[in-house]
C-alpha cells in the first residue's frame, strides 16, 4: 500500500483465508524472484534486513510511545537509537541501506544509476549549517540522502551549496513516501518534521530559508533531468 491504493504489482498472495482458521499461507508470486534478479534488485536482500531490524526496534523500544526517534550518523553509515540519558547507541542498520529501496540504485540528485558501494550519504541541506549551530537538526532522517560521489563531492558536487527548490520539493516527497508507505522509519521522520504533509512542508520551507540566509548559493546537479 502507498498513499491511498496498493501498488500495481502485488509480490505475494494472502491465502490465509478469513479468520485465521488454519491452512493457506503467504504465497510469494514469481514477480518477487524477478524483481530481487533486475536492476532495483541491487541491494534488495540487504534493504529488506535493514526495515526489519528497524521494525524489530520499534517493538522492542516502543518508539512512537516512547517519543524516541531513530538517528542517523552519516558519518559512521549508521541509523541508530538513543536509550535512556546515558547516550547508549544501539545500532540498528545502515543508513545506505535503509534508504536505498526508495532511490532504487540511483543518485537523489542527478538520478543516475549508483552501485550502493558507491554512494556517499549526503545531508541534503549542508552538515556545516549543524556544525555552526544554525540548523541543529540537520542530522535527522529526513536530511539524509544517497548521492553519486560526482554530486556531492566532484568538482561541481554540492558541497556548502543550497539544493535548488526543485530538489527541495523531491525531499519533500521522499519524506512523504516514508511516511505514506508505512516505512519503518515513518515515526521517526513524524517526530522529526511533522504530522501531515503541510506540517512537513513548512518544516522543509523553514529549513529552506535558514539555510539560504548563510549560504547563499544554490546548486543544481550537473545536466539534471526534469522531474516527471
Ligand atoms: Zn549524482
Amino acid at each position: 500500500m502507498v498513499g491511498s491504493g496498493p501498488v500495481p504489482v502485488r509480490f505475494f498472495e494472502d491465502e490465509r483465508g478469513g479468520n485465521g482458521g488454519g491452512g493457506g499461507a503467504i504465497r510469494l508470486t514469481d514477480d518477487l524472484p524477478r524483481l530481487s534478479a533486475s536492476v532495483q534488485g541491487t541491494g534488495l536482500a540487504e534493504e529488506a534486513e535493514a526495515r526489519w531490524r528497524l521494525v524489530e526496534t520499534a517493538w522492542q523500544l516502543d518508539l512512537p510511545r516512547a517519543g524516541v526517534a531513530v538517528q542517523a550518523d552519516a558519518a559512521q553509515d549508521l541509523l541508530f537509537v538513543e536509550q535512556d540519558r546515558r547516550i547508549r547507541r544501539t545500532s540498528l542498520t545502515r543508513v545506505r541501506a535503509a534508504l536505498n529501496g526508495y532511490q532504487r540504485g540511483c543518485c537523489f540528485y542527478c538520478q543516475a544509476e549508483v552501485p550502493l558501494t558507491a554512494t556517499d550519504v549526503d545531508h541534503f541541506f549542508p552538515w556545516v549549517l549543524k556544525e555552526r549551530g544554525e540548523m541543529p537538526d540537520a542530522d535527522g532522517v529526513w536530511n539524509l540522502v544517497l548521492a553519486c560521489r560526482g554530486c556531492n563531492r566532484g568538482e561541481r558536487g554540492k558541497f556548502a551549496a543550497v539544493p535548488s527548490p526543485r530538489l527541495v520539493a523531491r525531499l519533500h516527497k521522499r519524506n512523504n513516501y516514508l511516511t505514506d508507505s508505512h516505512h519503518p522509519l515513518r515515526e521517526t521522520i513524524m517526530l522529526q518534521t511533522g504530522v501531515d504533509t503541510e506540517a512537513r512542508a513548512s518544516f522543509l520551507r523553514v529549513r529552506q530559508q535558514i539555510a539560504r540566509d548563510h549560504l547563499i548559493h544554490e546548486w543544481e546537479p550537473v545536466g539534471a533531468e526534469a522531474d516527471v
